[in-house]
């Protein structure tokens, strides 16, 4: 996965740093000035320091209308995968436009629901859910729990009875396909913890020794950033001929969840094929007259924003450049724990001379680098560089390591932005100790 000779023979044609003069969303001015939508990026970071986070709302708007586009015609529904970010705002704004939640955790679960998700639109799944995120997701009344194993399902049941509650349940089928993306993104293969084996999970649909559980429909997930449709179609083709042979028992299963990670753009891959889609993976399950469910994180969500960050410092070491910024792994990890590519460019474009360099953040760690061989126009000290596609996994994966302050997130709509996250404080990093000994 070394990005390092791709990046040196970049082939910016196809690119989306190209595609930001065309981009609605994110693009340079005729002053060369970069623009979220109808703002200007450095007056934004006048005011609230830097980095930060910017988010284009359009952005969300248009990809939720391109997906559900695609779905035209059939009876689906898109549940927002809040792991990828689970800005309050952002879950909002996507509500808005019809989406229910995906959610991990009690902690996600709390945030869809203050953000105004109704329960009902919401799906809770997770291979360990702990008995007190079962009974407040219970008590929350969610429209379904994804099982990942019989002790789960178990143990769903008996809570369920003690709180007198039916417990709607879709089992997340491990399909044992390959959706060829990195390891650590991928969860369809008999090898990963996610998931229960086909085989098992028809024996389990037909257990009826548990009265407090409605087998609602079947769910899969098969990993993230998939290029191609192929994997879903392979897993749609074997799952559904579980769904056959259960419908001949009598078993009715009336959603199919097909997950999400629908693949997007970073560099110069193309956008996730929805023509191809529709044909090869939308149209076997719409003959199956199941409703069709959706979990997209990142594609609703990871080119909808920018982390703008100021260059402190350049420096040489023996050949090497670096650009040393104030942000790093504690903003954006995804370089360093999946070798991820981001593309960086300077806020403010002068058609000055390109040089290659490293661009690291200021922790203590030598895998702290947001990019590593990135050809980038020349920067001076203290100017602004953003570094694209940061929307999803970006602030949910922030963190305080080396007690640093999380950023702030800003919206932008229109020729508007307002600030829908502060940046940490001080104070807020200590506010759970007890200084006692
Ligand atoms: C992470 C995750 C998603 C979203 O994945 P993306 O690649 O961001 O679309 C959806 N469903 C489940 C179960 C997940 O774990």
């Amino acid at each position: 996965m070394a990005n390092t000779a791709k990046n040196i023979n970049r082939n910016f044609e196809d690119s989306l740093l190209n595609s930001l003069s065309k981009n609605k969303y994110f693009s340079y001015s005729d002053e060369g000035e970069m623009h979220c939508e109808g703002v200007n990026i450095s007056s934004i970071a006048e005011k609230t320091g830097t980095p930060f986070f910017v988010y284009s709302k359009k952005y969300f708007t248009d990809r939720f209308n391109l997906l559900s586009n695609a779905l035209h015609g059939t009876n689906f529904k898109i549940f927002y995968a809040v792991k990828s970010n689970y800005n309050l705002s952002i879950i909002r704004h996507l509500s808005s436009l019809g989406a229910g939640a995906d959610v991990n955790s009690a902690g996600e679960l709390y945030r869809a629901v203050r953000a105004g998700v109704s329960p009902a639109s919401i799906l809770l799944g997770g291979v360990g859910k702990s008995a007190e995120e079962i009974t407040f997701a219970l008590e929350q009344g969610i429209l379904l729990f994804k099982v990942e194993s019989y002790g789960e399902l178990i143990q769903i049941d008996r809570i369920a009875g003690t709180l007198n509650k039916t417990a709607r349940v879709a089992l997340r089928v491990n399909p044992n396909v390959n959706a060829k993306t990195h390891p650590y993104i991928s969860t369809g293969l008999a090898e990963n913890k996610f998931g229960i084996p086909l085989e098992e999970a028809e024996i389990i649909y037909q257990d009826k020794s548990l009265p407090n559980i409605k087998f609602a429909g079947v769910d899969m997930h098969l990993g993230s950033q998939i290029a191609t449709t192929e994997p879903y179609a392979e897993a749609i083709e074997k799952t559904l001929a579980m769904c056959a042979r259960l419908r001949e028992k009598g078993i009715t299963l009336h959603h199919f969840d097909i997950g999400g990670g629908f693949g997007v753009q970073y560099d110069n891959e193309s956008d996730f094929p929805f023509e191809e889609f529709t044909k090869t993976v939308i149209a076997p399950l719409k003959a199956s007259g199941m409703t069709i469910f959706l979990e997209p994180g990142r594609f609703l969500s990871a080119n909808s924003s920018a982390l703008i960050s100021k260059v402190m410092y350049l420096k040489k070491n023996g050949n090497k450049n670096f650009i040393v910024t104030d942000a790093g792994m504690s903003e954006l990890i995804r370089p360093s724990l999946y070798d991820a590519y981001h593309q960086i460019v300077t806020v403010n474009t002068k058609n000055r001379e390109k040089k290659i360099y490293d661009v690291v953040g200021p922790l203590c760690e030598s895998g702290d680098f947001i990019g590593k061989e990135l050809e980038i126009e020349a920067p001076e000290q203290d100017e602004l560089i953003a570094v694209l596609s940061a929307g999803a996994y970006g602030m949910a994966m922030a963190s305080n390591y080396n007690a640093r302050l999380r950023p702030a997130e800003v919206f932008v709509d229109g020729s508007d932005w307002k600030i829908i996250r502060k940046r940490e404080t001080l104070e807020q990093l200590v506010q759970n100790e007890e200084d006692c000994l």
